[in-house]
């Protein structure tokens, strides 16, 4: 199947490792110019170079996104190197365990910063370019959004309003045929995910204890996989696709627990 995303624009926050890592080098695959936004620029170039040595096409913007300005700098830089932009990938974010005891309120907001902020901030500075491309935009949330996890509420709150932001835009947007869809992970081993794990007491045991849970196979879902799927949503394959919320976890999140 030819997605349609040959010499397409691209922004994937947090684009140099991990998941984003992953979503980036497949829209490069296909052919897309992967634009990395993210806090590390020895981080972005190194992806940026393992994408150059495939065959691909990438390009860098360092930016903390929990700062609106830095928002603005990557919607301006990436249109002042390539003229346009067809999609955004809003994928940065941090299980940043701001709890409810464990937190405070300027802790709290914090988190909202770094985890939704930037999802609106940058959506909102790239609607002009989106609009004249009838472009795509696809989020990465989370299933905490739906199971809740503890100790997490800022988190939490940030991944519950990206599920509400995907149906508020895509209704706005709909008369620009921009469409907005979320992809849902919940268990996929990256750097963020080894951080949180290690930060429990029994790491191994408890890892070993949420794989066995995973309907499908009891593996991770790996961020390929999630790379897949959102690939998908920002090709014209997907054209009458909008508004939704896509669960790529094996089944973590909804099926029966008796299994
Ligand atoms: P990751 O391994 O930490 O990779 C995220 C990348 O984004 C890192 O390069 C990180 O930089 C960068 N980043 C994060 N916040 C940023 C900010 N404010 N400004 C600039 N760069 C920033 O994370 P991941 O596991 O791939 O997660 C990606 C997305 O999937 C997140 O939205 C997360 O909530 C969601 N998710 C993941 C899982 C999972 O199982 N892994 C489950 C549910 C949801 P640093 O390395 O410098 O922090």
């Amino acid at each position: 199947m030819d997605l349609g995303l040959k010499d397409k624009v691209i922004i994937v926050t947090g684009g140099a490792k991990g998941i984003g890592e992953a979503i980036s080098k497949l829209v490069a695959a296909e052919g897309a110019i992967a634009v990395i936004a993210g806090r590390s620029a020895v981080d972005n170039e190194k992806t940026i170079a393992a994408i150059k040595a495939a065959g691909g096409k990438a390009f860098g913007i360092e930016a903390e996104l929990g700062d609106p300005a830095a928002c603005k700098k990557v919607i301006d830089a990436t249109v002042k190197e390539f003229g346009t932009l067809h999609a955004l990938v809003n994928n940065a974010g941090v299980n940043d365990g701001v709890g409810l005891e464990s937190g405070n309120p300027e802790k709290f907001m914090a988190s909202l910063q770094k985890n939704v902020s930037h999802y609106y901030n940058l959506a909102h500075y790239a609607l002009p370019y989106l609009k004249q491309n009838k472009g795509s935009i696809v989020n990465i949330g989370s299933k905490v959004a739906t199971t809740g996890q503890g100790n997490t509420s800022g988190y939490a709150a940030s991944k519950g309003a990206i599920n509400a932001l995907t149906r508020e835009w895509a209704v706005e947007l709909l008369p620009f045929s921009i469409r907005v869809n979320t992809v849902i992970p919940a268990e996929v081993w990256t750097p963020l995910y080894e951080t949180w794990i290690s930060s429990l007491p029994n790491p191994k045991e408890k890892l070993a204890s949420i794989v066995a849970k995973i309907p499908l196979e009891q593996r991770m879902t790996t961020s390929e996989e999630i790379a897949g799927m959102t690939v998908f949503l920002l090709s014209p394959q997907s054209s009458h696709t909008t508004g939704q919320i896509i669960y790529v976890d094996g089944g973590y999140t909804h099926l029966d627990r008796s299994i």
